[in-house]
């Protein structure tokens, strides 16, 4: 097997191992961690579909974590894919209308977010072993809403490990808002920030690049380190499931071995459908990368355009891990469409950080043509989840209903008759509210928990243990502070 080793996109490290990429999730310039070469396939097709949802996370994680043995690797599998996850299928791919939906919402958080952080601490506690790192690991995140818990329920009582989640005061769910201040666990630290994402997340990122603070805790015996989704080994496990839904389409004999298939997914920063391009980059067969957006789309002005533009109206919508206007992982992708131009794609970055926006070259968006990029508005997702149910019975989630309309949009305008997986990235439970009036307006009037019961009627989905869960439970973490505080906050709990 070839080792796979990573630099920063800005070109300031170089010959990095996995384990410490994974460990340091940023590099050092500010730049993202990338592979020095993607790597391929080595199983073919047929094989992979005879695998289970664990044997195929080894046969892509054993490509790209070089330096963990198979030992390593397959504990941390085993012990993130299991009954914390409430079906054997891990990411179940469901016929729904004319399209597969692979449902990446059965774990503990019931968001897609669980897929690649139900490992990660077990990553990143064997990379610290392996690196004989002596600190306590430090997980700073911001979050829309999913990143959040997820990582919360993955790091709690962790040993060695502690987490802090700062979410935008007023621009999460109540169900997501409920699920993180709820949480349990000695090690954990919740706090509400007077801000949306986006200053959630340069706030985080200023913590992180402020070398006094760095050198200040790490007297005190920590370190920090990153669970957002710009980490390699958050990436890393969510090609998993694209190779896992391929060979199960294969399975199915929905497919022919090689037919190409189309992927849509609803995107906020960019990670998901990264792996998607990954995946693609390894040899699965995938024609067009679907990038759906909601109203913030500014990524679809991108695809269109050339230039990302982050300087408009932060709208707050109803699929609100997707309310995002700058989005982390873009970078990786610009990093590669520049021929890997550390050069250039600082550039880029930096003209993002100065001015809010960015034109990449023409021989840069040729590069681009296998993606394709629309939005759906909020009436369109209100709509989609609507007719949906009333076609098939199928209750979506508002993030799902966005790429769903995306895909609509994007077959009326190509023709293209290419099966298609529509990455369904959360529980209906998880959005109630929203989905229950999209289904019928008159919902609105009654509070959160009846309408999770109304929902179980009329989906006969079974009510998660995650919703269960956080009907009585006591809030926890009631921590609010202002955008300039969040330091501050940092600084307190690692007194
Ligand atoms: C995080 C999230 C997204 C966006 O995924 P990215 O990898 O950030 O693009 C979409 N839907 C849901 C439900 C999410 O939690």
């Amino acid at each position: 097997m070839k080792n796979i080793v990573y630099k920063s996109t800005r070109g300031g490290e170089r010959d990095v191992p996995a384990s410490a990429a994974i460990l340091k999730g940023l590099a050092d310039d500010g730049g993202l961690f990338v592979p020095h070469e993607l790597p391929v396939l080595d199983k073919s097709l047929e094989e992979l579909s005879a695998m289970t949802y664990q044997e195929t996370a080894y046969e892509v994680m054993k490509l790209f974590f070089s330096d963990f043995t198979e030992e390593e690797l397959k504990f941390c599998i085993s012990h993130a894919y299991d009954s914390k996850f409430d079906t054997k299928a891990i990411a179940p791919l469901v016929r729904v209308g004319g399209a597969w939906h692979l449902e990446l919402f059965h774990g503990a958080t019931i968001a897609f977010k669980d897929m690649a952080l139900s490992i990660l601490p077990y990553l990143m506690t064997t990379a610290a072993k392996k690196n004989h790192v002596e600190n306590e690991i430090v997980i700073l995140t911001a979050t829309s809403g999913d990143t959040g818990k997820a990582a919360l329920a993955g790091f709690a009582d962790v040993p060695h490990t502690r987490i802090i989640v700062f979410y935008p005061k007023d621009g999460v769910s109540p169900i997501q808002k409920k699920q993180m201040v709820t949480q349990k666990g000695a090690n954990t630290l919740v706090a509400g920030v007077d801000g949306n994402f986006d200053d959630c997340q340069t706030g985080v990122k200023k913590i992180f690049g402020d070398k006094k603070l760095g050198a200040e805790i790490g007297e005190k015996g920590f370190q920090f380190s990153s669970a957002n989704s710009i980490n390699i080994g958050r990436l890393v496990p969510q090609v998993v499931y694209y190779v896992y839904a391929y060979g199960q389409m294969l399975k199915n004999g929905d497919l022919v071995s090689g037919e190409k298939i189309n992927v849509v997914v609803p995107t906020g920063n960019f990670g998901n459908i990264l792996a998607a391009y990954y995946a693609k980059g390894m040899g699965l067969p995938i024609d067009r990368l679907i990038c759906a957006s909601n109203e913030n789309k500014v990524l679809y002005d991108f695809l269109n355009t050339g230039t990302y533009d982050r300087n408009r109206e932060f709208i707050l919508t109803s699929s609100p891990s997707m309310d995002i206007l700058i989005s982390s992982n873009l970078e990786r992708l610009i990093f590669r469409v520049a021929g890997e131009d550390a050069a250039k794609t600082r550039e880029l970055m930096d003209a993002l950080g100065a001015d809010g926006r960015y034109e990449i070259t023409d021989a840069m968006k040729e590069e681009l043509s296998s993606f394709y990029g629309n939005f759906a508005s909020e009436q369109e997702t209100k709509t989609g989840i609507r007719e949906l149910y009333e076609k098939t019975g199928y209750v979506m989630d508002t993030h799902t209903a966005v790429a769903r309309q995306v895909y609509e949009k994007y077959k009326k305008q190509t023709g293209d008759q290419t099966k298609t997986v529509i990455a369904s990235t959360a529980s209906p439970y998880k959005f109630t509210r929203s989905v229950m009036t999209a289904v019928d307006q008159a919902f609105d009037r009654q509070d959160d928990f009846a309408l999770v019961d109304e929902l179980n009627k009329i989906s006969k989905v079974p009510v998660p243990a995650a919703i269960e869960e956080i009907r009585t439970a006591p809030e926890l973490h009631k921590k609010t502070c202002a955008v300039n505080q969040m330091e501050q906050v940092v600084k307190d709990f690692l007194r």
